[in-house]
């Protein structure tokens, strides 16, 4: 036969045409394998094709019958793990059902997808993959240690009237004896990667545990540095609203449906003498594969002592402040993200200069800016956002509050002063 490789011993010289999988094993020769560990070892003649049934050397054969299960379920042990991951609940679900049949009556919602009042375009002036290795770059190298104080919230008297910030866009409001969080992320990471983007150091002191059982969580969005399954999960909380559709994450979370409001923009409910508006915002939407299948909002929470606070959510500026700001008068609390944004996506995110008109446009009393000081999801420094607002609301109409993270804000004292910490 003139094979190279193991020992083989020639059974029977009669071809035979049986069917199996054809492996190079080694120099000059095939293997074929059979179910009953019969090797048939091919070592054709030139121009014909002739199958020998040989012997082998069993040691070989089971090294080779390994190999190649090895090699068949490698596939199977890398897709099956991926696969299994990407079935997490914390990826939510699309809204189907008698939830998709209300989206459907929404005027917010055409062609299968929300869309915003006035449309934002993302401007790409700069390469995807120069900003996103710019952005790795920046956050591995960075060392910061974000300064952090931490309040005690159940310790709290409920006749107190105050907001704790948790860094990023969560916060914790305790006025007219209720207590509500808002965007709840206490998470070390903010996406569906395992370890990025990593929180700042120091800006992670509060842990689920540390929050009392609250009235009312208000979810703006789906995207991952506001809606964490880690975070919701492990809370103690009443009820929850948020936007359209928002509504079937939470359900696939394992919130019971009694448990979840969902609004519309434009849309109002009364719970306990609280008055909770559901607004527009300028933004998007996307927890798995598919984009805007859900809505994102702002909200206006008015409570029983007249309070009335203004949940910005993320979004870039437009039209929609001036309007809101027309319609309730004067806002005593605006909490605008400030924080997150790039050259390469101006409209849905906001620049400081246009948090502070926004501020104005809404007729806000007080400005608290967030969505900074914790996760770093665009190419700037981390302070630079409360750096600019500071500069740029020296003599506005607005009063600038720039809580530590943990920090108590009295929400009654005007006069209360913070220190630049940053
Ligand atoms: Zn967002
Ligand atoms: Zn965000």
């Amino acid at each position: 036969m003139g094979c190279r490789g193991p020992e083989v011993q020639i059974l029977s010289s009669r071809p035979t045409l049986q069917l199996g999988r054809i492996q190079n094993i080694y120099q000059g020769s095939q293997i074929l394998l059979t179910k009953n560990w019969t090797v048939l070892n091919i070592c054709s003649p030139p121009n014909s094709i002739f199958f020998w049934e040989v012997c082998i050397d069993p040691d070989f054969a089971f090294d080779t019958v390994a190999t190649m299960s090895i090699i068949k379920l490698l596939p199977i042990c890398i897709f099956l793990p991926v696969l299994a991951y990407f079935f997490h609940p914390k990826f939510g679900c699309d809204p189907k059902g008698k939830r998709l049949e209300r989206i459907k009556l929404s005027r917010n919602y055409k062609n299968d997808r929300f869309v915003n009042i006035q449309p934002f375009v993302v401007t790409q002036k700069r390469p995807v993959l120069k900003t996103l290795c710019k952005l790795i770059k920046r956050r591995t190298k960075c060392d910061v240690v974000i300064p952090s104080t931490k309040t005690d919230l159940g310790a709290l008297d409920l006749s107190e009237n105050v907001l704790v910030w948790f860094g990023h866009s969560s916060y914790f409001i305790q006025i007219s004896q209720k207590r509500i969080i808002v965007d709840p992320v206490l998470s070390k990471v903010s996406s569906p990667i395992p370890c990025f983007p990593q929180a700042f150091q120091g800006s992670t002191v509060y842990k689920p545990n540390d929050i009392p059982h609250v009235d009312y969580v208000i979810i703006t969005h789906d995207h991952w540095d506001h809606l964490d399954y880690r975070t919701i999960t492990k809370l103690n909380f009443g009820k929850i609203i948020c936007p359209l559709g928002v509504g079937a994450h939470l359900e696939r979370f394992g919130i019971p449906e009694q448990n979840i409001i969902e609004m519309d923009w434009d849309e109002c409910i009364n719970i306990d003498d609280f008055k909770f508006y559901c607004l527009t915002t300028r933004h998007w939407s996307r927890r798995g594969s598919h984009q805007n299948k859900t809505l994102w909002a702002s909200f206006l929470v008015e409570a029983p002592n007249s309070f009335k606070t203004f949940i910005g959510g993320d979004g870039g500026y437009g039209p929609h402040f001036s309007e809101i700001g027309r319609k309730f008068g004067e806002i005593d609390l605006a909490i605008l993200e400030n924080g997150q944004y790039n050259k390469n996506w101006t409209q849905n995110h906001m620049h400081p200069q246009e948090v502070a008109r926004a501020a104005e446009e809404l007729n806000a009393k007080t400005l608290l800016p967030v969505h900074y000081a914790k996760f770093s999801l665009s190419t700037h420094k981390w302070n630079e956002p409360v750096q600019r607002i500071c500069d740029i609301s020296r003599n506005r109409k607005y009063r600038l509050i720039t809580p530590m993270i943990g920090e108590k804000v009295e929400l009654m004292n005007k006069d209360q002063t913070f220190s630049n910490w940053w």
